[in-house]
This record gives structure tokens, sequence and C-alpha cells, in this order.
């Protein structure tokens, strides 16, 4: 930078710093510190471990009435090249079952997928189950149910967008559930199947607000749903009519953040993996789920233990 210029721009700052006196700057500097602390809590879930655990696991045994919201694929399951594939694995069958066998326990399965996937894998349980994001629930009496006058007129372009893309990415393919459609690109070339997802992501964004649509980036799969639509509203109306004193809600993904939103005063909100979120506590991953799963199963003993004399 031309002398010239260095002078012209120190002047000009020291001006600045002339203008107002010690107790200004000072107040700025601290007031700025004081918001980005802030900022970063806001930012910083904990990680859900060691006291941070034990807490949650006194409220919950000490609570009487619990509603467990549990995400299905990447929470529950690992994903799979299939997503018919990702049935649950007999260990997380068995310490869902466990939980639920405690009265105090409600389960509820929410997902993305078709209801005829949960009532496949979860109908003879008594889980409450909601499927398509909250299109379809079984909640309360066990009676599968979708959601009325849905708009479907969307359906008809973006499936235009979607079927053009599949017809130029082998192994590419298109699901059509009820009220969304998912382009899924699992068995696609990685380097090719991220390209035209976000080539596909890109011709589908202008249609969003025309049509009052949710476009979801998830692992390997874009989907677009009805934006009425979204787990945290389906969640509402469960924890309104339930009426729970204590509600544990676990996801991994963009969808789960609708949940996390609108539980995050009343919840114990958990993302799988640790990104970006709305939750108050993340864990790693998803193999970390079974062992969490389990010491919540644990916890719930000991009361029980505890409360029989056992
Ligand atoms: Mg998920």
């Amino acid at each position: 930078m031309p002398r010239r210029e260095q002078q012209q721009r120190m002047k000009s700052n020291v001006a600045l710093v002339k203008k107002f006196n010690i107790s200004h700057w000072v107040k700025l500097f601290f007031n700025r510190l004081h918001e980005i602390k802030r900022e970063q809590k806001a930012h910083a879930s904990r990680k859900l471990q060691g006291a941070t655990l034990k807490k949650i696991t006194d409220k919950l045994a000490q609570s009487k009435r619990r509603l467990l919201f549990l995400d299905y694929d990447g929470t529950l399951v690992g994903f799979k090249k299939e997503a018919n594939a990702a049935r649950p694995t007999a260990a997380v069958l068995q310490v869902l079952a466990d939980l639920q066998r405690d009265p105090a326990n409600q389960i509820t399965i929410i997902s993305g997928r078709p209801h005829t996937d949960l009532r496949k894998w979860f109908g003879d349980t008594d889980y409450f189950l909601i499927g398509e994001h909250g299109a379809w629930s079984n909640f309360p009496d066990g009676q599968w149910r979708d959601k009325p006058d849905m708009p479907t007129a969307w359906k008809t372009p973006v499936r235009r967008i979607m079927s053009k893309f599949t017809d130029r990415t082998p192994g590419a393919n298109i699901e059509e559930k009820n009220y969304s459609l998912a382009w899924h690109y699992r068995k696609v070339h990685t380097g090719l199947g991220l390209m035209r997802a976000q080539e596909l992501a890109d011709a589908l964004r202008y249609l969003l607000p025309q049509y009052g649509l949710q476009l979801l980036l998830g692992d390997k799969v874009i989907e677009v749903k009805i934006n009425v639509l979204n787990k945290g509203k389906a969640a509402l109306e469960i924890v309104e009519q339930y009426k729970p004193d204590f509600i544990f809600a676990m996801g991994d993904d963009s969808t789960d953040e609708d949940m996390f939103f609108e539980l995050q005063d009343s919840a114990v909100t958990v993302k799988v993996g640790n990104k970006q979120t709305q939750a108050q506590y993340y864990i790693e991953n998803q193999e970390d789920v079974l062992e969490l799963l389990t010491q919540l199963r644990t916890e719930q003993n000991k009361k029980t233990d505890v409360s029989t004399g056992l």
C-alpha cells in the first residue's frame, strides 16, 4: 500500500479512536465479547456423556409419563445401500421392547419413511408411529390415518424434473410417497451422484416457493415435501394430547431439526452426529445410539428395582 494511503487510513482511524473516551471503547469491547460467548453457547450442544448424561437419567428416573421420539434411518439403523435393507436389528428391537415394557415409557418412531415400512417393522408393537414426516400417524389408537386435504399438484412438475435426472444417472431412482418425492442416489457412483444431486437441487429450487415445498438434502437422497408437514408439528400434536412429564427426542438429519426446534423448551433433544444443530446434546454417531438407549433402559431398571425392593 502506498505510504500516502497508509497515512490517510491511519489518520482516520486515530480520529475515530479519539472521538470517544476509554470507557466507551471498553464497553464496546466487552459487549462484543459477551455477544460472541452467547453465540458460542447457543451453537454448542454438549456431548451426552458423564455428568450431563447422569443429570438426564436422574430426571428420567423421577418422571412418570415419558415420551421418547426416535428417528429411524441414521438413528435406530445405519444407512444401507438398499433402503429396504435397513430393517431394525435384533438388538435395537430388543432395547425398544425393554423400554416400552415400562408403563411409564411410550416410544414414538418418527420418520420420513412411508407408513407401510413402519407398519411392517413395528406393526405388532404398541409404539406410536409417525410416517412421511407427519403425513401418516397411528396415534392415538393404533389406527393409521393420513392428513386430509394435503396438496399434491406439485408432484407433477417435481416428478418430471426428477425423472430427467434419473434417466441421466445410472443407479438413481425415485421413491414416491403420498406427500413427498425422494430422489435416491445411494447406488450411484459417488462423484457422479454428488454432482447430479447438486444439479437437481438447483433445478428444483425455483419450484419451492410457488408450491410451498421444502427441499431436504439427506444422506444420498434429495427429498421434496410440502412445507406444512414436518416432524416438529407432528411431535407437538402428540405432546399436546399425551401430556408427558419427560420428553426425549433423538435424530440425525435436517428433518429432525424441526422437532428439536418445536420441543426445545420441554424436551431433552439429542443430535446423532456432531453437526450444527438446534438440539441441546449430541452423540458422536449412529453406533452410539444403541448404547445410549441401553443406558436409559438400565436407569429405568434401577428405578424399578428400587421401587420393588429387589
Ligand atoms: Mg434420520
